[in-house]
């Protein structure tokens, strides 16, 4: 589906709930993350819905080449060659918005395995 009227990423992706944005390109829109667990903590997300990285890569895989992409100039812009890429999929991995977003995190150790 193109948009859906009760996701709150499609809303910012529309521009109707405020978001702090700091990178959008055809596909994509970035903004950074209300709880940010790390100095840089930003969220790409395909600006059609899709409700996690697999659907998103099923419907359209330019939409998820696009965020991996935009995800490092999105750390690159913050002096950050090394970051984390995490695309929580289902419940049981801590997703609690069900839009495709991939999170870009940077600048603190980041420790392996994640919690
Ligand atoms: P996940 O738990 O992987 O589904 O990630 C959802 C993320 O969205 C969480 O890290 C939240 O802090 C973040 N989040 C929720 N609401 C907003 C919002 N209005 N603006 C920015 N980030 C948000
Ligand atoms: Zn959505």
């Amino acid at each position: 589906m193109s948009a859906d009227p009760d996701c709150l990423f499609c809303k910012i992706v529309a521009g109707d709930v405020p978001a702090d944005v700091v990178h959008t390109s055809e596909r994509t829109v970035a903004f950074r993350d209300i709880n940010p667990q790390a100095p840089l903590h930003v969220l790409v997300v395909p600006r059609h819905h899709e409700p996690n990285a697999a659907a998103t890569a099923s419907a359209d895989p330019l939409d998820l080449a696009e965020i991996a992409i935009t995800a490092r100039a999105v750390a690159a812009a913050e002096g950050y060659d090394d970051y984390r890429l995490v695309f929580n999929t289902g419940a049981g991995a801590q997703q609690t918005v069900f839009h495709t977003h991939c999170h870009v995190i940077a600048g603190r150790d980041l420790t392996w395995p994640p919690g």
